[in-house]
């Protein structure tokens, strides 16, 4: 995903390698540089002005190191400052001290949260956890069935609402009762004492009111311990504004990116922890419910400068 940055980047630290100590403009000079890199992939304005403040300052007052040229010493300062813009540590889950744990999705349709419910879901039961998917999606049609196809994949159970509720042809309207099913859903998990419960909900293709009134409503009924926005790396620009919609809506607690095995720049996802103050807590990177990860802000900031 971060192919040309990277390459950016790379090319940035190779003109100074082999240097002695670099002058106020030779750090000028590099810091212009990548800015035009990261400002290239997509990453948003202010972040990119924070980051590359951040990097002049440091490079500025670096000592001088018997460990580290001036070359590694700005790649070393580049890498810190990524991992702080990466949200700096790993965030884990957070389990509920009472189980159920309570897990709800939120996203643009098409963002990746059915396909995310079923790696998540997967990945707590190989750790040996009881999930139990919610089918709270009753916008589109075909979403229950989506969900129960990849509950089965992941082989875990699903909690669906009646066919009845999902059959309607005007796919604007909210169908059935979106709220009623995630708070049964819950129920479901605590009488059969599942550990965990993971809460699909509808998405738009753009943010509309409707969406996020029944996404906040949702959130108020279940009282979740995570609130993941799944968003799709691929969408450029717009990533930063949807997320301001959604930190803004549904108050959620982590990010899930997901289609980073894409090839678009990706810059703006690398924005959306600084914009919203909220940690990037796992990837995605594939179709396959295996192509998912925890997200570690170092080890991500590490790839791009390989
Ligand atoms: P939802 O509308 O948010 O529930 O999104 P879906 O889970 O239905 O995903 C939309 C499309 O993106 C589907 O075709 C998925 O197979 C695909 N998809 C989901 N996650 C990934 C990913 O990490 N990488 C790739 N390449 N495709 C993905």
């Amino acid at each position: 995903m971060f192919n040309s940055l990277s390459d950016r980047l790379a090319a940035t630290f190779k003109n100074l390698r082999g240097r002695g100590r670099l002058s106020e403009a030779d750090i000028d000079a590099t810091v212009r540089e990548i800015r035009r890199a990261l400002l290239d992939a997509d990453v948003a304005v202010p972040v990119v002005r924070e980051f590359t403040r951040a990097v002049r300052e440091r490079a500025l007052g670096a000592e001088v190191s018997a460990a580290l040229n001036p070359a590694q010493q700005v790649v070393k300062i580049v890498n810190d400052e990524l991992v702080e813009i990466l949200g700096g540590q790993t965030r884990p889950l957070s389990l509920a001290k009472n189980p159920p744990t309570v897990i709800m999705l939120a996203g643009l349709q098409g963002a990746g949260k059915t396909t995310l419910a079923g790696k998540l879901a997967l990945a707590l039961k190989e750790q040996g956890h009881t999930p139990l998917l919610v089918a709270a999606d009753l916008q589109r049609p075909n979403a229950v069935t989506q969900l129960s196809v990849v509950a089965e994949r992941a082989g875990v159970p699903v909690f669906a609402p009646h066919p009845g509720n999902t059959s309607a042809e005007d796919t604007d309207a909210v169908i059935g009762d979106p709220v009623g099913v995630a708070r049964d859903g819950v129920g479901e998990a605590r009488a059969k004492q599942h550990d965990v419960v993971i809460v699909d909900t509808a998405g738009r293709l753009g943010i509309d009111q409707v969406l996020m009134q029944q996404a906040a409503d949702i959130r108020t009924a279940i009282d979740p311990d995570e609130v993941l926005f799944v968003i799709d790396a691929m969408i450029g620009q717009d990533a930063v504004s949807t997320a301001s919609a959604f930190a803004e809506g549904v108050d959620f607690t982590g990010v899930v990116l997901s289609k980073l095995d894409g090839d678009a720049r990706g810059g703006a996802a690398l924005s959306v922890a600084k914009v919203t103050g909220r940690p990037i807590m796992f990837a995605s990177t594939g179709e396959k419910l295996t192509d998912f990860e925890v997200f570690h802000p170092d080890r991500m900031a590490s790839r791009i400068l390989d």
